[in-house]
């Protein structure tokens, strides 16, 4: 089988790739190897995610669906009687910041409405898993070997493979990226489900409006968090070292049902009952970065190339943003632009580095310096953070802004870019103890996975 495009992943990346391809006058394949609707994690939109979704007609929709509409996100201090709070907001073309909204999703009704979309769109939606990259002489991607339901393989020849498949990281893990490192955050794990009966804000818009996230801070790597996800329900998550997990000897329900009040003394005014409405999954190790994640014949979007931290909600806003960067390029690449030079898309990839390096640099100094980070939301740099929150974070969008200049001289960071050598793996400069590279072919666990080998 032969296509122009093949787009490994038919999540949110995926979806939102296609859709943007299509725009371009393209039509891909898009190969997921799972039946939809499927459970997902990640459900709060930032407020550039929320624009991404309306970029691609989909507000009527969201409405329609009754989406949870998040005005911002609180974050409560570790007492539970402190909280700051940052809204959602938009920026007009002369940068003009105004209040906006965003969305919370089910994932399972989210991924399904946009892979059904990309499909209505003009992209072609098969159910099979890619095994193994199809490789050029000179190292070029060609293609996939694809495995279908009913367990025959078949080559599918392409001029360009977009790697969406999230934390498989599929072309990381066969090898045709740069490495693979384990990020800072690779000693958490996160547990999470599905309550009903939760107290949500009393307002319908602004700071205590019923549907915003809530983030319940404990200490340094510890914390928790609540999206309502429809009228009923409300995600919740708990974020723990894997160490505390491990010396309590209990299964993931235990464990969060035990630890989560402990987490917040606002966390149990919250959720007065634990009515469990979702088993309890979990997801260990999801940080990570891949080095070198474009080149002759790929560009990996999304979790496929990096994911830093759960907090703040920024996997969709980057997956897709990184979706509608990727497609004009795919174009011309096609068009048999972009075709000279070792990467083709090596401008693109320094430029998705710089934005999630923005990120990183906000979260890590979140998790540093705490106190300094309230007072810089709500005294020093509340225009520039409330641009971070709202994932407005790459080069072309006033980045790095004062604020995350401050945090770097905090952190003692400095950020250094170039074309060839690509970003700089999170831990080899910073943090050398912590540059290890992710163990080779093994994707992030499944929960019953890790369990089994716990
Ligand atoms: C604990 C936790 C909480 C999170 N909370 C949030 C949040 O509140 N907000 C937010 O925005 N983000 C959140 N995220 C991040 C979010 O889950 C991801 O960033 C987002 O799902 C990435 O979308 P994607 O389309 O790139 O990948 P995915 O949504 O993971 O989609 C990848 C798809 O690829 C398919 N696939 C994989 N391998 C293959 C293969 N070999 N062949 C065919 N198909 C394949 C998979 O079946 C899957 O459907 C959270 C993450 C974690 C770990």
């Amino acid at each position: 089988m032969k296509t122009d495009v093949l787009i490994i992943g038919g999540g949110p990346g995926g979806a939102a790739t296609a859709m943007f391809l299509v725009r371009e006058g393209i039509k891909p394949v898009i190969l997921e190897q799972e039946e939809f609707p499927r459970y997902h994690i990640g459900e709060s939109l930032t407020g550039e995610g929320g624009q991404v979704l309306r970029r691609l007609g989909f507000e009527g929709e969201m409405t329609k669906r009754e989406h949870p509409v998040k005005h911002g996100v609180r974050v409560f201090g570790t007492t539970g009687q402190n909280s700051w709070y940052v809204p959602v907001s938009a920026r007009d073309k002369e940068w003009n910041l105004s209040f906006s909204t965003t969305w919370q999703v089910r994932r399972s009704d989210f991924d399904t409405m946009m892979l059904k979309e990309a499909e209505t769109r003009g992209a072609t939606v098969m159910r099979g898993t890619a095994t193994k990259p199809l490789l050029a002489d000179d190292g070029a991607v060609r293609g996939v070997t694809v495995r279908w339901p009913d367990g025959k393989s078949e080559d599918i020849e392409t001029q360009i493979v977009l790697d969406c498949s999230g934390q498989a990281t599929f072309l990381a893990n066969q090898r045709v990226t740069g490495p693979k490192y384990v990020g800072s955050y690779d000693k958490q794990v996160a547990f999470f489900s599905q309550v009903t009966g939760a107290v949500r804000g009393p307002g319908i818009s602004g700071e205590d409006a019923k549907d915003n996230t809530l983030i319940f801070y404990a200490k340094k790597f510890h914390w928790a968090w609540f999206i309502p996800i429809d009228g009923d329900v409300v995600s919740v998550g708990m974020v723990t070292p894997r160490a505390d997990f491990l010396a309590k000897k209990q299964t993931p329900e235990e464990f969060f049902r035990n630890e989560l009040y402990d987490i917040n003394p606002e966390v149990r005014k919250r959720i007065p009952e634990m009515n469990l409405v979702e088993k309890v999954h979990v997801i260990p190790n999801y940080s990570y970065q891949v080095r070198g994640f474009c080149g002759k014949g790929f560009i990996c979007i999304g979790d496929a190339h990096r994911f830093i931290d759960p907090i703040f909600s920024f996997g969709l806003t980057v997956t897709m943003r990184e979706a509608e960067f990727a497609a004009p390029l795919v174009r011309e690449y096609l068009e048999g632009k972009r075709r000279n030079g070792d990467n083709p898309f090596a401008e693109h990839q320094v430029f998705c580095e710089k934005g999630i390096d923005n990120l990183e640099d906000m979260i890590d100094l979140f998790w540093e310096q705490p106190f300094a980070f309230a007072t810089f939301v709500y005294h020093r740099y509340p225009d520039q953070l409330t641009d971070a929150f709202a994932g407005r974070i790459y080069p072309t969008e006033h980045q790095p802004s004062p604020a995350v200049v401050a945090f770097r001289k905090m952190l003692k960071r400095t950020r250094e870019y170039d074309q060839d050598v690509y970003s700089v793996p999170i831990g080899s400069r910073f943090h050398p103890e912590r540059a290890a590279l992710w163990e080779p072919n093994s994707p992030v666990a499944t929960t019953e996975q890790w369990m089994g080998a716990r």
